[in-house]
């Protein structure tokens, strides 16, 4: 495209919500085959909430969700926001068996797993299978037959260990955004297909992509197994998007020959990306192919 056709579509895309950053977006975005979505804050809300607990030892639920929520204070993950919510919720609820915040130290995030602190000087685990692995905690059929019980319900299920044992678990429930379906829909009808990449587990994340419509799923992939599924992509001749709103997306987003990132993301996403949907609806992946095609077609 010439420089003024960009300047006319950048500013278009501008007054839409959709910030361009230079030329190699826009010529690129119209011969997109591909789109690869994050799940978590992408084609989900991004603000999940617990909607279930187990404990299977005896212990009060308020302070189980003290451990947890102490241990998660200092994590920016959605998943951690739900447990420390939903810890004051309960409080709230039912007042007060102690008023006393427990110290935490030592406090350490494994990303794509979970975090690890030292709660008044017990060690507290929060996190996904892998979390406990690592530490070498072990998971009992009876908490394996909860997590797929949630998983089947498209639940991301968290287990907290406390000194060395899976004291309870939770799950947490993060809804679709009620655009996604019809925006995976109507790429579709562009001959463009839609693929999910995400940290979360495989029954999880199976789960989701039935509801959304899409069919192709990696899960359990980390930041750089994100990366490395948009170069697969590339090397069959296709040209990638890749629409993601975290930090564990950058690498991906760097990757794909158009990154996307939510506006609502993080700031490292937005950096990493070409294209910046500001209003965070993804009707606007769309918008931007549009913009891209009406652009290049119009001084062919
Ligand atoms: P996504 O790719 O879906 O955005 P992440 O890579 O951020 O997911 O995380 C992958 C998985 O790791 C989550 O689904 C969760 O099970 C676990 N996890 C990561 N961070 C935390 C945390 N702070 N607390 C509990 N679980 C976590
Ligand atoms: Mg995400």
């Amino acid at each position: 495209a010439t420089p003024t056709a960009v300047m006319v579509a950048t500013g278009k895309g501008a007054s839409q919500g959709v910030l361009i950053k230079g030329g190699n977006a826009l010529e690129n975005a119209h011969k997109v085959k591909t789109v690869v979505f994050d799940k978590t804050g992408t084609l989900t809300a991004g603000k999940p909430v617990v909607v279930s607990t187990k404990l299977f030892f005896n212990m009060p639920i308020l302070e189980f969700y003290d451990m947890a929520a102490a241990a998660e204070a200092n994590s920016e993950h959605p998943i951690a926001k739900a447990v420390v919510e939903h810890g004051k919720k309960l409080r709230q609820q039912y007042g007060s068996y102690n008023d006393h915040v427990a110290e935490v130290q030592e406090f350490e995030v494994y990303t794509g797993a979970g975090v690890t602190a030292n709660v008044g000087g017990r060690k507290v685990l929060v996190g996904n299978k892998r979390l406990m692995q690592v530490f070498q905690v072990p998971v009992s059929p009876e908490v394996e037959d909860y997590m797929s019980d949630m998983e089947q319900l498209a639940r991301t299920c968290v287990l907290v260990s406390i000194d060395g044992r899976i004291t309870g678990a939770l799950a947490v429930s993060d809804p679709l955004k009620p655009e996604a379906e019809r925006v995976v829909s109507f790429l579709q009808s562009m001959k463009i297909s839609s693929i999910m990449v995400t940290g979360d587990n495989w029954a999880t994340a199976n789960a989701i992509a039935r509801e959304v419509g899409i069919i192709t799923v990696f899960a359990e992939t980390d930041p750089v197994g994100k990366a490395e599924k948009i170069k697969e992509y590339q090397m069959k001749g296709m040209t990638v998007a890749m629409v993601g709103d975290g930090i564990n997306d950058s690498p991906a987003l760097v990757a794909a020959d158009v990154g996307m990132a939510i506006g609502a993301g993080t700031d490292i996403a937005i950096e990493a990306a070409d294209v910046v949907l500001i209003k965070s609806n993804l009707e606007d992946v769309v918008t931007a192919i549009d913009l891209s095609r009406k652009t290049l077609s119009r001084i062919r």
